[in-house]
């Protein structure tokens, strides 16, 4: 059966990283291995600009969002900045509790003036707990709104950005100085943005208003990633996400204080703990255990596309799942 073909688009965050790219050849070397491991499945992958043996910035500028200094995405905000603001967001949350009981205690007392007093502390924790909720979204989104905005302005002056293909942006990501130690050299480092629910705009004094870029689009670092990277978000695109949560992995049962021989629970992903043991004779403590679905190491076996376990493979080694050739054949870039 002939498969479609997969259609993407090429951006850069601004002329250094392109001229860097082309040096050394890396995102020439992510279209190879792409055509070279979509062509097993029968699809042909088109790319815009088109590869050159020899790419040079000048012809090819208007490929960058931005003449310099492009955005590098910040990937510590997925991370330990996240961390931070959970743990504001949960502090307001238990004041929140703790008011609302004492509140209704007051109430229950019949005392008007605490009542009067807690339903205004009550409202400056809502206005406090909305305050956390935008900055939340505000970090999540400080990257992608501003790329959505430069590939707006490409689709109004260039042309070039097109709905039904898959738009890639390689940039420069930041991580913090431990992370970039740990980091390795290559591995799969990309990360796609799902299409907006909702439009967004960003205004401009009072009157110029810009809708942002609403399609899906992907971020790669060319400069860290396997060389399946833009094979790898193109699934994403179409529609994958990586399983992520927790499943319960073995019970341990302790009977005063002793550790009772019995069986483990076998690793499940949709197990969950019964509770069998209200009789007063079975008087012991379980302690639960979890594992965590690791994102992309979790994701089929590990030859598989999405599964990150090897390290730059060849597009012979790994595979696409049935599931996922149908799911390439339905994407909103493959034509
Ligand atoms: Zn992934």
């Amino acid at each position: 059966m002939a498969n479609k073909t997969l259609q993407f688009t090429y951006f850069w965050a601004d002329e250094d990283v392109m001229q860097a790219d082309f040096a050394k050849k890396y995102s020439q070397a992510m279209t190879d291995w792409a055509v070279d491991f979509y062509a097993r499945y029968g699809f042909d992958v088109e790319v815009n600009p088109p590869p050159d043996n020899k790419p040079h910035v000048l012809p090819l500028s208007k490929f960058a969002l931005q003449k310099r200094d492009g955005i590098r995405p910040d990937m510590r905000s997925s991370d330990e900045q996240n961390k931070a603001l959970e743990e504001r967001r949960k502090r307001v949350e238990e004041d929140q509790a703790r008011s609302e009981k004492a509140k209704k205690q007051a109430e229950a007392a019949n005392n008007g003036p605490e009542v009067k007093r807690l339903e205004a502390e009550l409202d400056d924790l809502r206005r406090k707990w909305f305050a956390v909720m935008d900055e939340i979204i505000a970090s999540y989104n400080r990257d992608e709104y501003g790329l959505r905005e430069l590939l707006m302005l490409k689709y109004l002056n260039d042309r070039i950005v097109h709905g039904e293909r898959f738009t890639v942006v390689f940039c420069r990501f930041r991580y913090t100085g431990l992370m970039q130690m740990r980091m390795p050299e290559r591995g799969t480092t990309g990360q796609t943005y799902d299409k907006l629910t909702q439009p967004i705009v960003r205004f401009y004094g009072s009157s110029v208003v810009l809708p942002l870029w609403s399609g899906s689009f992907a971020i790669i670092d060319p400069f860290r990633g396997d060389r399946r990277n833009v094979a790898h978000e193109a699934v994403h695109a179409a529609g994958h996400a990586h399983p992520f949560g927790q499943y319960l992995q073995s019970v341990e049962k302790r009977y005063r204080g002793r550790r009772l021989p019995g069986r483990a629970f076998e690793p499940s992903r949709d197990r969950s703990l019964a509770p069998d043991y209200d009789d007063p004779a079975f008087d012991f403590d379980e302690t639960p255990h979890y594992a965590w679905f690791r994102g992309g190491y979790d994701d089929g076996p590990s030859n598989d596309l999405m599964n990150y376990t090897l390290q730059d493979p060849e597009p012979t080694e790994v595979n696409l799942r049935p599931a996922h050739v149908d799911l390439m054949n339905g994407a909103y870039f493959a034509k």
